[in-house]
């Protein structure tokens, strides 16, 4: 008999990697696909996973749309200055624009932020950061995961995207093991979402120096959850 048992799973969203993006694609997910199998899979515990993993004290940005602090546009013309033109300007602008309402619902859900007591206003560090007290920002984010996802599969190391049978060019899952049993796992998915971490390496880069990946990471809306996101594939 073989020592380790082999899973099969099927779902219509598997999300891979439950860092900020992948809960934050768990989340998402649910809210637009109520009646969807969403599966997230990670090879760490998502309540203490990637890179927010130990807290934050800031969140990176917030426009304060409200109190008309920043605008969309602001924020693309900061990006695109800064990276010397080499800028998505459309998905900076769209993340920008959808970025205050990610954060209020961060403090809806309990983060702890800092507040000009009188007016409410968010305290600031900076044109761009809000200061936080964020030692709990991943548990708190994690949570609202656990309530949106059928099921969360922890200490799964993903190793390889499965090609779709059916149809050329698609990927139809992802294979992986459990990080303390060696258990195999199969999960069939309709829809992949890849939210492993940083890209870096990925794909071929447009520069050769190091510096265009960090600064691509740092002008990007860090707290739009999707930040990250290296791989859509939808049916
Ligand atoms: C030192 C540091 C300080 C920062 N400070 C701030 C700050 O103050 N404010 C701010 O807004 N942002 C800050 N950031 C940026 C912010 O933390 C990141 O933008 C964000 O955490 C990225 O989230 P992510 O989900 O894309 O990636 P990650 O957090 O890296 O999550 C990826 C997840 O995927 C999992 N994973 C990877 N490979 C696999 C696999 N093969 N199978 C299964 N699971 C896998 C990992 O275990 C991890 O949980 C900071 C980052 C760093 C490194």
């Amino acid at each position: 008999m073989a020592k380790h048992k082999t899973h099969f799973e099927e779902c219509d969203v598997l999300v891979v990697g439950g860092g900020m993006a992948g809960t934050g694609a768990t989340f998402e997910a649910r809210h637009w696909g109520r009646d969807l199998k969403i599966i997230c899979v990670e090879k760490a515990n998502i309540d203490r996973s990637g890179a927010v993993a130990q807290g934050l004290y800031a969140i990176n940005c917030y426009m304060g749309m409200q109190w008309d602090e920043n605008q969309p546009e602001d924020h693309v013309r900061y990006a695109r200055n800064d990276l010397m033109g080499m800028v998505r300007e459309d998905l900076g602008y769209d993340m920008a624009r959808h970025v205050d309402s990610t954060v209020h619902m961060f403090d809806e859900w309990g983060l702890p932020m800092m507040k000009n007591e009188k007016t409410g206003r968010y305290l600031r560090e900076g044109k761009w950061q809000i200061m936080i007290h964020g030692e709990s920002y991943k548990p708190i984010v994690a949570e609202a995961a656990k309530k949106s996802a059928d099921k969360i599969y922890n200490r799964i190391m993903i190793t390889h995207l499965l090609m779709d049978e059916a149809q050329d060019n698609r990927i139809g899952g992802a294979v992986g093991f459990n990080m303390r049993t060696g258990d195999f796992h199969v999960f069939r998915a309709k829809t992949v979402i890849v939210a492993a971490g940083g890209a870096s390496h990925i794909f071929k880069p447009r520069a050769v120096g190091e510096v265009w990946v960090e600064l691509g990471m740092h002008h990007g809306v860090m707290d739009q959850h999707m930040h990250y996101l290296s791989l859509l594939v939808q049916r």
